[in-house]
């Protein structure tokens, strides 16, 4: 690592947050939700600590991030996106398990799951005919096993009477219970469990799937890190950074850090604050691609360390303060910051996607 500039996944925290949901929901069957990197958090280590901690399972949003996990893992893999019917040999092959969303004309040796669409309205069956006609073409098939039936919440933890219409409608439609899942983080946290699976996403990473109290308590496995590269003492009237934002009311300590929005730290940042030595500094002026200043006193010098996430700014204040949820937060941090494993408070291991 040449760069200095890096995540920090806390491996324990992934699998404290595994295990006190798993306690707390007791489902038979918990589904570890590794897409997109896992969150930003690392897909392999993050699989790895949650199969440990009580997951049994994997899911992902599409084939490509399935066969990737399937090279180092033998537990269930689930599509949880779209999947051409051009690459279910290739699903097949690989013992993927994939959702179906509308007909299929397929009679290879595949584990399928069906997804109904309840009110989200994005993808899956809607119509009653449709589900039990696709059922009874499954059943009959000596190829397609029919693992699971799922649906998608739309309000979770923030709109109770919302939910309950979604699994009402599921109700209605008088399917093998046993097959049947619903819960994503929000669902498992605030109405406990449904059925006997679940798909656990955000609330694994310790971030909060909705505002307010949670029934367990979860630990932010992530935080973000850099170093000062330069420090300098500008005059009283000159200004920092691209389109001279900010300019300096009074002679004033700037310190640059090597990071910027081409490492998903964003330029709606500006204005906020990071941590060095436990106190707080703004970023001032625009962040740029890969820099990004920050006004300081005389006590920071070259090379100290910079927490841009940590305990004290979290993910969950970032995303309130930008307008936007904890998800984005983590997924836009780019494969240019590396990412570094803790285990037992030790570094046990480093992925910089460079080489
Ligand atoms: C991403 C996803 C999940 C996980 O959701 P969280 O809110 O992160 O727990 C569950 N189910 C489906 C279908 C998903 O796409």
């Amino acid at each position: 690592m040449f760069r200095d500039t890096w995540a920090e996944i806390d491996l324990d925290r992934i699998k404290h947050n595994v295990s006190v949901i798993k306690n707390y929901t007791d489902y038979d069957k918990l589904y570890a939700v590794v897409k997109a990197n896992g969150y930003g958090h690392g897909d392999l280590e993050v699989a790895e600590a949650a199969l440990s901690a009580g997951a049994t399972h994997l899911a992902v949003a599409f084939l490509d991030e399935a066969l990737r996990l399937r090279k180092y893992f033998t537990a269930p893999i689930l599509v949880l996106g779209y999947t051409s019917e051009d690459y279910f040999d290739l699903a097949s092959e690989n013992d993927i398990s994939l959702t179906i969303i509308d007909d299929i004309d397929y009679d290879g040796f595949l584990n399928v799951q069906l997804k109904i669409d309840t009110g989200m309205n994005r993808i899956g069956f809607r119509d009653t005919n449709e589900i039990k006609e696709i059922i009874k073409k499954i059943n009959k098939s000596k190829n397609l096993n029919l693992e699971g039936i799922y649906t998608h919440l739309a309000t979770a933890g923030s709109d109770d009477v919302y939910y309950e219409n979604q699994v009402a409608k599921l109700n209605e439609l008088d399917l093998d219970k046993n097959l049947i899942h619903v819960n994503n983080s929000a669902g498992m946290l605030a109405y406990r469990n449904f059925f006997t699976a679940g798909r656990l996403g955000i609330a694994m990473y310790g971030l909060s799937p909705y505002e307010g109290k949670l029934p367990v308590e979860l630990k932010q496995a992530f935080s973000l890190y850099s170093r000062v590269t330069n420090v300098k003492k500008i005059n009283k009237g000159e200004s920092v950074g691209y389109g001279t934002t900010f300019t300096a009311t009074m002679d004033s300590f700037i310190a640059t850090i090597p990071i910027g929005y081409a490492d998903g730290f964003l330029r709606y940042h500006k204005g906020r604050s990071v941590e060095i030595n436990n106190k707080q500094y703004k970023i001032v002026g625009n962040v740029c691609m890969d820099q990004l200043m920050i006004l300081v006193d005389d006590t920071i010098k070259k090379n100290d360390i910079v927490a841009l996430i940590n305990d004290n700014i979290t993910v969950d204040m970032l995303a309130i303060d930008l307008n936007t949820i904890n998800y984005e937060i983590v997924c836009s941090i780019s494969d240019r910051v590396p990412r570094v494993y803790k285990k037992n408070g030790e570094v046990i291991k480093m992925n910089n996607y460079r080489f």
